[in-house]
């Protein structure tokens, strides 16, 4: 066990307002009667369908397989009928081919859905296939195909695993909750991930906001060689990879590179849970815990929920709105996607469904640079956010790329922190959008 509260050099402390349903267990919600899975859920290639409308399928059948390394197939998360195979509006704003299942609420179970064998007996590569077929794709919100992350190319020695429990995004709880209530699962795919790269030392890393979670993981972890939980401090973005490494190693990723290149690999608690179903059960990735909450949800909940169940029906089951809703958004207020719409699936990466109320969301008046610097102090990438943004917003996305605007995280601590309300993390995503393109077209 490790006293120390490691943590990085910037970030901010937003209001958390996690209270709302930090203590509240998780529930399963009842199956809908139909879910819309889209092909396209992970960073990569969208898998390619391989049923068609009329089709009889069953929970945990793969109905998209993988096109190409970069990319993880998708299973059905109920049995019953397929109605079409259609693009359906996607969270990423996107129509995606998408395969809308009829669910005859009988979970009849697929063959392939059974124990994959001891820990002991795997083999690396046995592990990296698992977690594959089960698809799992990086549960934090980025989505990145996980078996991928753990094959690092040959000239990258990685050496530590870190779990990230830091869930630093205000309101979100799920994470929270998995390891207060799933802690040994949660080591158990981090032995998994361990075996799967023959590295001999892991981290659990959790933000001394959640005492229990620490309490709870630093029991399941106890005798286990080379496993430790470590304490984090309480701070906005202390759960980004480059951020994490840095709190916990002290190595720092170096501009436009990976974890890998610093011997480390991050994997989100919920993935490592993820991988612990696959091989202890053989279920692959079909349901997820999203947090529901935000003023403007009348009964705030952690939910089990199926993929493709519709935010509507979440919604719905935490008994509506409360008030007049302002805004809605996938994910935390920092970093989660703003939506217009509820008609929309929960994916593998949908942590949270943030619900605020009017009065919280009005704009404020923005005004001109005052140079205070308060961007530059909290920028967890020692970058200067007033410049890029300054530069974006006149178009010069050349000088944002001088002055290091891909290096950004697109945290938002710019943002919040600025007193003139300045659109500075939505510039430099602009600025960031433009410079790739200038590449994509060069290239
Ligand atoms: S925090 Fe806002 S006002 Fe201060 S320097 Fe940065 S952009 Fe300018
Ligand atoms: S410039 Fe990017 S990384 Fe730095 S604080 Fe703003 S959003 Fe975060």
């Amino acid at each position: 066990m490790c006293a120390q509260i490691l943590t990085f050099k910037g970030g901010v402390h937003p209001h958390y307002n996690k209270e709302l349903t930090n203590r509240l267990p998780i529930e399963r919600m009842p199956v809908p009667d139909e879910v819309v899975i889209p092909l396209s859920q992970h960073t990569g290639a969208p898998c390619e369908p391989i049923v068609k409308a009329g089709d009889e399928v069953k929970l945990g059948q793969k109905i998209g397989e993988a096109k190409g390394f970069v990319s993880v197939p998708v299973h059905s998360s109920v049995s019953g009928k397929v109605k079409a195979v259609e693009p359906r509006m996607h969270p990423s704003g996107r129509f995606v081919n998408s395969v809308v299942i009829e669910n005859d609420h009988l979970d009849t179970l697929d063959e392939s859905v059974k124990p994959k064998g001891d820990l002991e007996d795997l083999s690396a590569d046995d592990i990296k296939n698992i977690i594959k077929e089960a698809g799992i794709a990086g549960m934090g919100g980025a989505a990145f195909p996980t078996h991928v992350k753990l094959s690092p190319p040959p000239d990258k020695s990685v050496d530590t695993v870190i779990i990230n429990g830091a869930e630093c995004e205000p309101y979100l709880t799920c994470d929270h909750r998995l390891m207060v209530e799933h802690p040994e699962m949660i080591v158990f795919g981090l032995r998994a991930i361990l075996k799967a790269l023959g590295v001999k030392r892991g981290y659990i890393a959790i933000e001394i906001n959640k005492p229990d979670a620490i309490e709870a993981m630093e029991k399941a972890a106890s005798g286990i060689d080379g496993v430790e939980v470590v304490r984090l401090a309480t701070k906005y973005p202390q759960g980004g990879e480059k951020q994490l490494i840095k709190a916990v190693t002290g190595r720092e990723v170096p501009s436009g590179g990976l974890p890998a290149d610093v011997g480390v690999v991050v994997d989100n608690v919920g993935t490592s849970h993820a991988i612990a179903r696959a091989i202890k059960e053989g279920m692959p990735l079909v349901e997820r815990i999203v947090t529901v909450t935000g003023q403007a949800v009348k009964n705030p909940k952690n939910l089990l929920v199926r993929i493709g169940t519709m935010l509507k029906d979440l919604v719905e089951y935490c008994g509506g709105f409360n008030g007049e809703p302002g805004k809605l958004i996938t994910g935390g207020p920092m970093m989660g996607i703003t939506q217009f719409t509820l008609e929309l699936p929960v994916i593998k990466g949908t942590s949270g469904i943030l619900i605020l109320p009017e009065e919280l969301t009005k704009p404020e008046k923005i005004r001109p640079c005052t140079r205070c610097a308060k961007c530059v102090d909290v920028c967890p990438m020692n970058l200067m956010p007033l410049f890029i943004s300054a530069y974006a917003l006149n178009n010069d996305f050349n000088t944002a790329e001088k002055y290091h605007a891909l290096d950004c995280i697109e945290c938002g601590s710019c943002s919040y922190i600025c007193p003139c309300n300045r659109p500075l993390v939505e510039s430099i995503r602009l600025a960031k959008r433009e410079i790739l393109a200038k590449r994509r077209k060069q290239a």
